[in-house]
C-alpha cells in the first residue's frame, strides 16, 4: 500500500529529530565568516575601554556658556593627556581621544570661540556631554555574541571590539551531491537524444555551501543498481549528508530507495503531501543524513530548501528558525491543490505599507526560469478552489 503523504512540518520535525550538532572547532576571526558560533562571546574588559570623547573639541569641567578656558594640553587618539585639569582649564581632544580623568564634558570646537591658548565656551555644557562612557557598547562579562548565531559581517566586528582573536565554531557538515539519470549531461556537453543537461548538480552544491556545508564535488550517476549502490557506500564514508537527486521514485530505472534499503539507511519518510517535491525519501544511518529528492529541476530545489536546509542549520547547532520565516499577503488568487500544500516561487513586492507574494512565472516542476529571480516559497494550504488575493501566506525565504 502507498504511504500517506506527511505534511512539510512534520517532515521538517522527523529531519531534525535526526540532525544533532556535529561537533566544534576553533578558529581564527577572520575564518569564521558564515560559520555557527559555538560559544558565547563576553568580553573580558569594558568596551570601549575608556571614557572617549565623541566629537573633536575640548575636555573641561561641566558649566555655563561664557567662561574663559586656558588650553593646557592636548588627548588625540591613541595619546591620552597625562597631566590634571583643574577649573578655568580645557585640554584638545579628538574624536576617540581618551577623556581625561578630571574633566567633566567635550565641549564641541563648533561651540567655542578658539584664539591661540584661550577659548570661550558658547553653550552650557552638562556632566558627560560628548563622552562616550566606557563599557558603554559592551560591560566587561555581558554576553554580546551568543552561541547558535550565525557569524555575518557585524558578529565579526563585535568579537573583535570584544578581544576576541578566535572563536569555537561549529563544525562545517560535509555534503555528497549524487544525481542519478542516464539521460543527464555535463554543463555544455552536446546533447544526443533524450538527453538533457545535469542542471541539479551545480544547484544542489550551491546550495549546500550556502548553508554552510562543504559540498564534495556532485558525482553523476547512471541508472544502474550496482553503480548506484556504489557510489552510496563511498558518500555515507566521506559526507555527514548524502543528497541524491533522482531515481528515487518507482519506476522501474528508480534504484535509489532499495539501494539504500540495502545499504541499513533507515527511512524516517517518503513522500511529502507538497506539489512540486511529493516523491521526497529521508533517512538515517549512525547520525549521517540520507535525502532523496526528486528529479524534477524545481522539485530538487524546493525540497532541499525545505528539509536539507533546515537539517545542514541543525547539524552546526544554529538557533532554531521558526519553521517558515515570515509572511506575506498574495498579490493574486492562486489555484489551490485539493490535498497538497504548493510551494509558490513568488517575487516579493511592495504596496502601500504590504508585502505582496506575486508568483514569478509559471509553475511548473520542470520550469526552472521562474525559479530564477524568486525571492521565496510562499506556501499555499491544500484545500478547495482558490485561495483569494489578500490572504496572508507564510513564506520560506530563498537565499540570495
Ligand atoms: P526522476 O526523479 O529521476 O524520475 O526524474 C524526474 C525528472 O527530472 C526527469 O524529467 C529527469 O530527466 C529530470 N532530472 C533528473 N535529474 C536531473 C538533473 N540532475 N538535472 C536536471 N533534470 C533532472
Ligand atoms: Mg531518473
Amino acid at each position: 500500500m502507498a504511504p500517506v503523504p506527511i505534511s512539510i512540518s512534520e517532515a521538517r520535525t522527523r529531519v531534525l529529530l535526526c540532525a544533532r550538532p556535529l561537533g566544534r572547532e576553533i578558529v581564527a576571526v577572520d575564518q569564521a565568516l558564515d560559520r555557527v558560533l559555538a560559544q558565547d562571546v563576553c568580553p573580558a574588559a569594558d568596551v570601549p575601554p575608556f571614557p572617549s570623547s565623541a566629537m573633536d573639541g575640548y575636555a573641561l569641567k561641566a558649566g555655563a556658556a561664557g567662561r574663559p578656558l586656558l588650553v593646557v594640553g592636548e588627548s588625540r587618539a591613541g595619546a591620552p593627556f597625562a597631566g590634571e585639569l583643574r577649573s578655568g582649564e580645557a585640554i584638545r581632544i579628538s574624536t576617540g581621544a581618551a577623556v581625561p580623568w578630571d574633566a567633566e564634558a567635550v565641549i564641541r570646537q563648533e561651540d567655542v570661540d578658539a584664539e591661540e591658548h584661550v577659548i570661550v565656551t558658547k553653550v552650557g555644557l552638562a556632566t558627560g556631554a560628548n563622552i562616550r562612557r566606557a563599557g558603554e557598547d559592551m560591560p566587561a562579562g555581558a554576553v554580546v555574541l551568543a552561541a547558535g548565531m550565525p557569524v555575518r559581517a557585524p558578529e565579526l566586528g563585535v568579537a573583535v571590539a570584544a578581544g576576541v582573536a578566535e572563536l569555537l565554531v561549529a563544525r562545517r557538515p560535509t555534503v555528497a551531491v549524487i544525481c542519478t539519470g542516464d539521460e543527464l549531461r555535463a554543463p555544455g556537453e552536446p546533447l544526443g537524444p533524450g538527453q538533457i543537461h545535469n542542471s541539479n548538480a551545480p544547484m544542489l552544491v550551491a546550495l549546500a555551501s550556502h548553508s554552510g556545508a562543504i559540498a564534495l564535488p556532485a558525482q553523476r550517476l547512471a541508472d544502474d543498481r550496482a553503480a548506484t549502490e556504489a557510489s552510496l557506500v563511498v558518500a555515507l564514508e566521506r559526507a555527514d549528508v548524502v543528497v541524491v537527486s533522482g531515481g528515487v521514485s518507482v519506476g522501474p530505472h528508480d534504484h535509489v530507495k532499495a539501494a539504500l534499503a540495502d545499504l541499513d539507511v533507515r527511512e524516517r519518510f517518503w513522500r511529502v503531501a507538497l506539489q512540486p517535491g511529493g516523491p521526497t525519501w529521508f533517512g538515517e544511518r549512525d547520525g549521517r543524513l540520507v535525502f532523496g529528492l526528486p528529479g524534477n529541476p524545481v522539485s530538487a530545489f524546493v525540497t532541499f530548501s525545505l528539509f536539507a536546509r533546515p537539517a545542514l542549520a541543525a547539524l552546526q547547532g544554529a538557533q532554531a528558525e521558526p519553521a517558515l520565516d515570515s509572511e506575506a499577503q498574495l498579490g493574486v488568487a492562486v489555484a489551490r491543490d485539493r490535498t497538497r500544500e504548493r510551494a509558490l516561487r513568488v517575487r516579493l513586492e511592495r504596496h502601500s505599507g504590504a508585502t505582496l507574494a506575486v508568483p514569478n512565472g509559471p509553475q511548473g516542476s520542470h520550469i526552472l526560469t521562474s525559479l530564477a529571480g524568486a525571492d521565496a516559497l510562499a506556501l499555499i494550504p491544500p484545500g478547495e478552489g482558490e485561495l483569494a488575493a489578500g490572504t496572508t501566506i507564510m513564506l520560506e525565504h530563498l537565499p540570495r
